[in-house]
C-alpha cells in the first residue's frame, strides 16, 4: 500500500525523535559514568592519603629499627658513642640499663657460626654481628695455620661483672659489656686462664700477631697492664689498662686494629685502646672519663 506524504513525514519525525532519544540517553549515560568516575576518584583520595600516611608510619618504624640497631649511647659514658671503638673501663662506666639494651643488639656466635662456648655456665656467647663475622674468619684462619688446633669462646658479652681480683671487672666497668669482645681458649691447652702459659705457645703468638687483620686487638697486653698483676688495679691517664690477659680479644675494626697493633701512635709498639683513643683525640681525660 502506497504511503501518503503525511504518513511519510510522520515516519521521518518519529525516526528523528528516536535518534534524538538515543543521543540523549547516550549523553546522559556518559555523564553518569564520568560523574561516577570522578566520584570514585574523590572517594579514593582518602585511601591515597592513608597510603601515604602508612608509608610515613613505615619509615618511622624503619627509623626506630635503625635506632635499635645502632649502639645505644649512655650519657654517663661519652665513649659509648664511638661505635666499634667504644670504651668501657673503670673510668668509663656504663649503667645496668645500658648493658641490658646492648644485649638486645647482639647475636649468638654459637648459633650463627658454630663457635662453641667453652664454659656452659657462661650461657650463650653473644656478640655484635659485624664483630662475630670477623671472629669467625679469624678462628677459621687460626685452625688453618695451626693444624689440629681450634678455639672456643670463654664468654663474650657479659651482663654482670665478676669479682675475682685483678683479672675480673665489676659490673659497669668490663670490656665484655661492649658486645665486641670474646675471651678465647684453645682447648688443647686446657681451660685454666694463665696469661703467661698461653703466651708461650706459638699458636697463641700467631693469634696475637695476626688478629688485627681481622679487626681484633689483644686488648690487655702485658706492656699496658700498669704494673704487676699482684698490685692494685691501675687505670691511669696515660692509657694503662690495669689488666694483662692474653686470651681477651676485642673487635675495633680492621683500620683501628692495624694502627693499634703496629703502634702508629706508640713508636711502633703495640698500643692500648685507651692510649690510642687519647692519641687520636677522641678521649680527653682517661682518668676522669671525659671525651673531646
Ligand atoms: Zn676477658
Amino acid at each position: 500500500m502506497q504511503k501518503t506524504p503525511e504518513q511519510k513525514r510522520l515516519k521521518i519525525i518519529i525516526g528523528v525523535l528516536i535518534l534524538i532519544l538515543i543521543f540523549a540517553v547516550s549523553v546522559l549515560g556518559l555523564i553518569i559514568v564520568s560523574d561516577k568516575k570522578a566520584h570514585d576518584e574523590v572517594s579514593n583520595r582518602p585511601e591515597v592519603e592513608t597510603a601515604l600516611f602508612d608509608e610515613e608510619a613505615n619509615s618511622k618504624e624503619v627509623r626506630e629499627e635503625e635506632k635499635k640497631s645502632a649502639v645505644v649511647i649512655d650519657n654517663s659514658n661519652c665513649a659509648t658513642g664511638f661505635g666499634n671503638l667504644m670504651l668501657i673501663n673503670p673510668n668509663f662506666k656504663v649503667t645496668t640499663s645500658w648493658i641490658a639494651n646492648r644485649k638486645k643488639q647482639l647475636i649468638s656466635v654459637s648459633k650463627t657460626y658454630g663457635i662453641q662456648e667453652g664454659n656452659k655456665n657462661n650461657g650463650d656467647n653473644l656478640m655484635d654481628a659485624e664483630a662475630a663475622k670477623h671472629l669467625n674468619d679469624m678462628l677459621k684462619a687460626y685452625e688453618e695455620y695451626n693444624p689440629g688446633h681450634a678455639m672456643v669462646t670463654r664468654s663474650c658479652f657479659r651482663k654482670v661483672g665478676t669479682k675475682c681480683g685483678r683479672l675480673c671487672a665489676a659490673t659497669g666497668t668490663s670490656d665484655h659489656h661492649t658486645g665486641l669482645t670474646c675471651d678465647l681458649i684453645d682447648p688443647k691447652y686446657g681451660t685454666e686462664l694463665n696469661a703467661d702459659y698461653y703466651n708461650s705457645h706459638k699458636e697463641w703468638q700467631w693469634l696475637r700477631e695476626n688478629s688485627y687483620k681481622y679487626g681484633f686487638i689483644d686488648r690487655f697486653p702485658a706492656a699496658w697492664a700498669g704494673g704487676p698483676m699482684s698490685e692494685p688495679i691501675n687505670v691511669d691517664e696515660n692509657g694503662s689498662t690495669g689488666l694483662y690477659e692474653t686470651w681477651h680479644f676485642r673487635y675495633v675494626g680492621i683500620e683501628a686494629a692495624t694502627e693499634i697493633a703496629t703502634g702508629k701512635y706508640n713508636d711502633g709498639k703495640y698500643d692500648s685502646l685507651e692510649h690510642y683513643l687519647k692519641q687520636i683525640g677522641k678521649v680527653k681525660d682517661l682518668k676522669n672519663g671525659k671525651c673531646e
